[in-house]
């Protein structure tokens, strides 16, 4: 197991937002949680990363329990999170980008001739601003930059959002390559019929609880998850 959550309660003031969630990760996995939106998922990625902290339960990386450790701490150990609506820096190019998510490291050459590997458009793109890029390309850029650490775990927050369906198949094409390289991923995702197919595992979180957890492969076909999360 490489990440493990056990009764994870997250606040925001007194009110609970994530309550007693327990999930896992197997190194290599791709895990999927779905919910509706305000189930509290955007919530459990940042309890992970470090930007909230839970107020009860554990969250260990391998065996350390990480979950009062700050975010700059948890993205050394190798946890690294995607946030939602790519916040890439507009005014920077997009190699300064990539020199940002790279801060836990000196030497960057390598890792970028990774990034180049994978986003080939980013290459071509590398002197220009992160504002001038497509919706797209600005994705490929914020989990690009994302990757600059090496992280063990990659936490990925809608990657799907706002893009068109052929960007949407390559988006995912990538995290399934990204995966292959040996990156376990915990992924985030409202459009359930795609993080369903790509992922091992899935949980479905309902205002701030699990309420159910299977192999994809049976979420896909459980009455209640079609006529929740997969339109019928
Ligand atoms: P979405 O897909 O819309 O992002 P989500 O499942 O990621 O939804 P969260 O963003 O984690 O949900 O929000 C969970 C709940 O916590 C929601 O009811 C939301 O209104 C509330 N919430 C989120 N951020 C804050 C905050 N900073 N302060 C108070 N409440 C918040």
């Amino acid at each position: 197991m490489i990440l493990e959550l056990q009764d994870v309660s997250t606040f925001y003031g007194r009110i609970e937002v994530l309550k007693k969630v327990s999930l896992y990760l197997e190194e290599g996995e791709i895990v999927t949680i779905i919910g509706a939106n305000g189930a509290g998922k955007t919530t459990l990625l940042k309890t992970i990363s470090g930007i909230l902290h839970p107020k009860t339960g554990r969250i260990f990386l391998q065996k350390e329990g990480i979950e009062r450790y700050s975010p700059d701490r948890i993205v050394k150990l190798g946890i690294s999170h995607c946030p939602e609506g790519r916040r890439i820096f507009h005014t920077l190019s997009v190699l300064e980008n990539l020199r940002l998510g790279a801060f836990t490291r000196k030497l960057i050459k390598d890792e970028l001739e990774e990034i180049f590997h994978l986003f080939p458009i980013l290459k071509e793109r590398m002197k220009q601003k992160g504002g001038t890029l497509s919706g797209g390309e600005q994705q490929m850029l914020a989990i690009a930059r994302a990757l600059m650490s090496k992280p063990k775990v990659l936490l990925l927050d809608e990657p799907s959002l706002g893009l068109a369906p052929k960007m949407v198949e390559k988006i995912f094409e990538t995290i399934q390559q990204i995966n292959k390289e040996g990156v376990s991923i915990l992924l985030v995702e409202q459009n359930a019929n795609l993080a369903l197919q790509i992922a091992k595992k899935g949980y479905v979180l309902e205002t701030g609880k699990v309420v159910l957890c299977d192999n994809c492969s049976n979420l896909i076909k459980n009455e209640e998850v079609k006529s929740a999360y997969l339109g019928g």
